[in-house]
């Protein structure tokens, strides 16, 4: 491809040195797994993100795992989430022997809608599990009212947001929730809103390691101090282990290049809304595509279009011609994959959309010409 979707060697190749650098040190240190430069990234993630704790693990899925079953969650309970995430969502909540329910999208933020959530609300409901899809934050003014109303904890799933703030919920929104909600929550950071959050460093990610890693952040201290046991057998003291837990320690090879790139995620996120922005002012104007909205606290992990009229397939193809890589995130929703056949009524926007998305490339290092190239292309495909 001449215009891949995601080109991680740019990156790289600006970083090299520092990384290489800061690898070496750890391989001299023999100190390979948690320790003190797993530590010092807690430490600065907890700073950088505003919350009192900062928990590394083996991945973003692991993160999901772990912080339900850090709230207590389990057999015989239900947490309500998105039909439209990737798998790994739903998958945490069945894997910890709850059942996952799955409320629909927005059709303008592709994120979970709280009326659905509200629909979907049973005794057996324990927890809302939103994603912060592509980077965007989900309405989280109104989900934390109806967890209030209702006693639910809320899991945030951060593995595509890092770095992304919830600035109101107030574009087009006609579900008004009080000021005093929204005011408390506004402008802070993804993962220090909910009751605990999930973050994903698979290389992808806005902030990507070089390997597998993830991150659990709370404000909760026993939460915390549970997560902190799960991540190790389930023990507080070495061979005193007191529960069922996992082997997710994160390594220190990864956390060194993490605290490396932490360092620039500001700028690289700045770098990821200039390019929305661009597209949207290339794009706005065309009849057949719907550019996504435009909020300040948008990461924009994925910049994804919603191609009209069932040619989305067609438009992939011809840009893939042209040497321009595409994504489609996701074409099944999770309630409607095989491993839940027959077991979920589809929900009608999840359906729709997934038929219609469309991810562009995006990532900090694309150059403006590239972003008017993939721009170019897809008008040509119009005319
Ligand atoms: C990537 C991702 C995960 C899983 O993270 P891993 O680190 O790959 O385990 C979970 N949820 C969402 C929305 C993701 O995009």
């Amino acid at each position: 491809m001449k215009i891949p979707i995601l080109d991680l060697q740019l990156q790289y190749q600006q970083l090299k040195s520092e990384i290489d650098g800061a690898i070496a040190l750890v391989l001299e240190s023999t100190q390979f797994v948690l320790g003190p430069e797993v530590q010092k990234l807690e430490q600065e993630i907890a700073s950088f993100l505003g919350v009192n704790h900062a928990i590394g693990v083996n991945s973003g899925t692991d993160a999901l795992l772990i912080a339900l079953r850090a709230l207590n969650i389990g057999e015989g309970d239900e947490v309500i989430t998105t039909s439209f995430s990737f798998y790994a969502t739903a998958e945490s909540i069945s894997l910890v022997g709850a059942k996952p329910i799955f409320a629909d999208i927005e059709e303008d933020s592709f994120n979970i809608n709280p009326e659905s959530i509200k629909e979907k609300i049973t005794p057996k409901t324990k927890a809302i599990l939103p994603v912060h899809l592509y980077g965007q934050p989900a309405k989280m003014a109104q989900i934390k009212e109806i967890a209030e109303e209702y006693g639910l904890k809320i899991i945030e799933d951060c593995a595509q947001a890092f770095g992304a703030k919830y600035y109101g919920d107030c574009l087009g929104c006609e579900q008004k929730c009080s000021d005093a909600q929204r005011n408390s929550i506004e402008g802070k950071y993804v993962g220090g809103i909910g009751d605990i959050g999930a973050f994903s460093f698979y290389p992808t990610k806005n902030l990507g390691a070089y390997g597998d890693g993830g991150m659990i952040t709370t404000n909760d201290d026993d939460i915390a101090e549970l997560a902190r046991m799960l991540r190790v057998h389930g023990a507080k003291k070495n061979y005193h282990n007191e529960m069922l837990g996992y082997n997710s320690r994160l390594d220190s090879i990864q956390a060194t290049i993490l605290r490396v790139k932490l360092n620039y995620i500001k700028d690289w996120n700045q770098a990821r809304q200039n390019i929305a922005r661009k597209y949207n002012q290339l794009l706005g104007n065309l009849k057949s595509i719907v550019v996504p909205s435009f909020s300040d606290g948008h990461v924009f992990h994925q910049y994804t279009i919603r191609v009209d009229n069932g040619r989305r397939d067609e438009l992939k193809a011809y840009l893939a011609d042209k040497g321009i890589g595409s994504m489609i995130y996701y074409p099944i929703p999770q309630d409607q994959l095989p491993v839940y056949k027959g077991q979920y009524t589809p929900n009608p926007i999840s359906t729709q959309l997934a038929y219609e998305v469309l991810s562009l490339p995006i990532y900090p290092e694309l150059s403006e010409d590239k972003v008017q190239e993939v721009a170019n292309a897809i008008i040509s495909f119009y005319d």
